[in-house]
């Protein structure tokens, strides 16, 4: 049985605290609602120009406005757990069932606030940073709630930056790559409607298994999984569902899940297209009716040369070591999307090479890191905030 604490109460000046809290009461994607809450009350001990709440529904955007003209930096943070089971056993656990924060989103939310610290404490002359607290990224959903949420198209920032952690890289160091630095994501869910019949006499129905069977093979025939090619595309079955568990009835429905990945948002596209043709083709040969839908769709993190010249920069100031990744990662992460908009960049930071793997139910974002991912962004801002006008 888990314990569940109620003290709620956290010291906050303390980051590690702060982390661990947010830690120990994790929300889902676009449930967030407490941890906006608590975002708002960390960020207004340090006074920001000004705080909108309830920004693409359960986000927080934080802004400090240094006056004077001058350029908009925007640093991102995700706020969303997962679905995980925790199995730790620290004092900081998750106090819900299978909700945990598994991919660090705690750990980049304590980030920004360190950042509003330093930003308070060292502000600039000139400019505006913008700090965004981003819901739901697990589901590819928030950062499309962002952009169009009205209150954010007032804010136009020059540059946009966010970060990773990075289990499997030694700690603090710097992973950064030109060009694209996540796949571009995509999922699909097919539905193939056919007709059921005795199992006895299956000629007397539409049974979807061979087109189910087609389609698979045709995906893997699409797929190259190869990373360090620029034509890597990966399809991957996810989930199948076909008839019932009824031994006198041939199946007349069918189901099949799949992601689609690649390195460029042009190149999804153009693959994701031609899968869609093939099998409305096979399926129409087999005499079943189609329905295909598209979901969580994560664009590539598209990283700008300068923005990433500016990582380097800040990485050497901080004597950070720094990695050229030589291709993206295959993960799909919904900063893309600010990227395809705004001139900017996604780095990682390593969270140790014995740390567990993201998405782990023993994972635990490794607060040794937080300085190294505030003076980070700090070190960025003002490359850009003090350069010569
Ligand atoms: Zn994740
Ligand atoms: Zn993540």
């Amino acid at each position: 049985m888990i314990e569940k604490k109620t003290n709620d109460q956290v010291d906050e000046t303390d980051l590690i605290a702060i982390r661990k809290h947010l830690h120990a009461h994790p929300e889902l994607s676009g449930k967030e609602y407490q941890t906006a809450k608590k975002i708002v009350s960390f960020l207004r001990q340090y006074q920001p120009t000004r705080i909108i709440e309830h920004i693409g529904e359960t986000g927080v955007l934080a802004e400090f406005d240094f006056g004077n003209d001058g350029p908009t930096v925007l640093f991102r943070a995700d706020t969303d757990a997962l679905p995980i089971q925790e199995i730790n056993e620290f004092e900081h656990r998750s106090i819900y069932e299978k909700v945990s924060h598994k991919c660090g989103h705690d750990g980049h939310t304590t980030i920004l606030i360190g950042l509003a610290k330093q930003l308070s404490e060292k502000p600039f002359s000139r400019g505006k940073v913008i700090l965004l607290f981003q819901p739901a990224e697990e589901i590819g959903a928030g950062a499309k709630a962002i952009l169009s949420d009205p209150e954010f198209k007032g804010i136009q920032p020059d540059y946009v930056f966010a970060l990773h952690n990075l289990p499997a890289y030694p700690l603090h160091q710097i992973v950064v790559r030109k060009d694209s630095f996540t796949a571009s994501v995509i999922s699909l869910t097919i539905k193939l409607f056919g007709k059921t019949a005795h199992a006895a006499e299956p000629e007397h129905g539409i049974n979807p298994a061979i087109a189910l069977a087609d389609i698979l093979k045709h995906a893997n025939q699409l797929s190259n999984n190869h990373p360090e090619q620029t034509d890597f595309s990966v399809i991957t079955p996810v989930h199948m569902e076909l008839g019932s568990i009824d031994f006198g009835i041939s199946a007349g429905y069918g189901e099949l899940r799949f992601t689609l990945r690649t390195w460029t948002e042009d190149r999804l596209q153009s693959l994701c297209k031609g899968f869609e043709q093939t099998i409305h083709t096979l399926a129409k040969e087999h005499g079943l009716q189609t329905v295909i839908e598209r979901s969580q769709h994560f664009s590539a993190n598209q990283n700008d040369s300068e923005a990433v010249d500016l990582i380097f920069k800040a990485a050497k100031n901080n004597n950070l070591s720094l990695l050229h990744r030589p291709f993206p990662f295959k993960w799909g992460e919904d900063f893309g999307l600010f990227t395809q908009h705004f001139k900017g960049a996604m780095f990682g930071l390593g969270a140790g090479e014995n740390s567990p793997a993201l998405h782990n139910p023993d994972y635990d974002f490794p607060d040794q890191i937080l300085d190294s991912g505030i003076n980070m962004f700090y070190q960025i801002a003002s490359e850009i905030l003090q350069q010569e006008c």
